[in-house]
Parts: C-alpha cells; structure tokens; sequence
C-alpha cells in the first residue's frame, strides 16, 4: 500500500468514529527495511518515522537527517540502560519506557544532558513474560515514580499479544492512560491500524503496509 493509501484509511476511520481528521499521527516504521525505500518516502514528504533499534538508527538517521532536517525520529524498540545516552540524542521520542532503572538512567542523563525526547511508557498489556512493558497492576506507580523524577511522560504505547483480539489491549490502554491523566495513546501496527484509531490512538505505528515486508535476510 502507499503511504496515501494508509493515510486516506486513517482519515476514513477518524471520520468513522467522529475523531479530528489529522487527530492520529502516522509513523512510519522503517526498520529493517533499504535506505531506497525510506528515501522513497522521505521524498513523498512523509517526516515522521520509528525505528527498532539504536544501533540500527545511528547508521542511517543521522544521514537522511543532513537532507531532511524536520524529519522526527522515534524509539519503538526495547532499550537498554548502556544505550541511553546515544537514544537521547538520536530520537525524538522514546516509546519503550518499561522500568524503573532505565527511569532512573534517563532521569540522570536528562540533567547532564539538559533536554529529553518525548517519552512514552510501554505496557505489556497481554501480561507476556517475553515481551517488554511494565505490567498493568504496577502501571499507575510507575506512572507516578516517572513524574516524579520530571521526566517527559505524553504517553502509552502498546503491542497486544498476536492471537488475541486487539482491540480489547487498547482499550486497557486508553483506561490506563485516562485515569492518569497521560494524553498520548501509541498503539495499532499494519494490521490494526484501524481498530486502535476506534480506541483512541493518537499515534500509529505502521511498517510493512507502507514499506512492504521486511527482508531480515
Ligand atoms: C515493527 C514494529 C511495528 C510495525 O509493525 P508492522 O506490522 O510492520 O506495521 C510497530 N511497532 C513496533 C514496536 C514494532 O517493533
């Protein structure tokens, strides 16, 4: 699908549910996928892309961004303590919050550093023991533990567990995310898209439908 494909679906789903068309902001996730390929949609216009890894990040952001200097980069992927300073200063938005140490690490470097992406807290709302996220029970503490060490917090983010009907994880995300007071909602991938703009989502996080399925080779 291209890029104005998905865009016209999520302006037909806010339209839908009576959303603000332009209410959910579109990333595209570029992981994995040739530099040819983000090129391509960097020159279609598109500015906002997602990226798993900081490793992965740091080999090709940096790049396009001496050409497309508004382009806005963000963290979906899993970040470890040792990689955090290198994330601050690479991406826009860090989606992958999870823990109280990393909390704790970005708190520390956004004092050295005096500046901070935009930070959304991953919860694993599917309660999966392989995936990242802090659990729901403990949501609201940790929501409170980030606050209180003045660290940027605008949203959740979430990846419900494959074989179970999404639409039901968003919709516990939207509950965690009212009853703190947290406006961002990052949630719905290529295959759910739709169903998260229903729920709420005020980012969606969309790879392979716009890039084509990733090569890893
Ligand atoms: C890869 C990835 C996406 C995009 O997945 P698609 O199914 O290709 O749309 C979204 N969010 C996260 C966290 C990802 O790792």
């Amino acid at each position: 699908m291209s890029l104005s494909e998905i865009t016209a679906k999520i302006e037909k789903e806010e339209n839908r549910v009576g959303r603000a068309v332009g209410s959910t902001k579109l990333i595209a996730v570029s992981k994995v996928q040739p530099d040819e390929r983000v090129e391509a949609v960097l020159r279609g216009g598109h500015r906002l892309f997602g990226e798993n890894k900081v490793q992965e990040a740091a080999g090709k952001w940096p790049g396009f961004r001496e050409e497309f200097s508004d382009v806005e980069v963000h963290l979906l992927g899993p970040l470890q303590t040792n990689k955090a300073r290198q994330a601050m200063e690479l991406f826009d938005a860090i989606h992958s919050l999870d823990r109280p140490k990393l909390a704790n690490t970005l708190a520390r470097l956004v004092q050295e550093l005096g500046n901070c992406p935009e930070l959304f807290i991953q919860v694993n709302t599917g309660e999966e023991p392989q995936k990242a996220g802090i659990l729901p029970s403990d949501a609201d503490a940790f929501i409170q533990e980030c606050r209180a060490l003045d660290l940027p917090i605008v949203g959740l983010m979430s990846i419900p567990p494959a074989d179970e009907e999404a639409s039901l994880h968003f919709a516990l995300l939207r509950k965690i995310a009212e009853r703190n007071g947290v406006d961002g909602l990052s949630m719905g991938m290529s295959g759910d898209f739709e169903r998260a703009i229903a729920q709420g989502a005020t980012h969606v996080r969309v790879g392979s439908a716009i890039f084509g399925a990733r090569d890893y080779g």
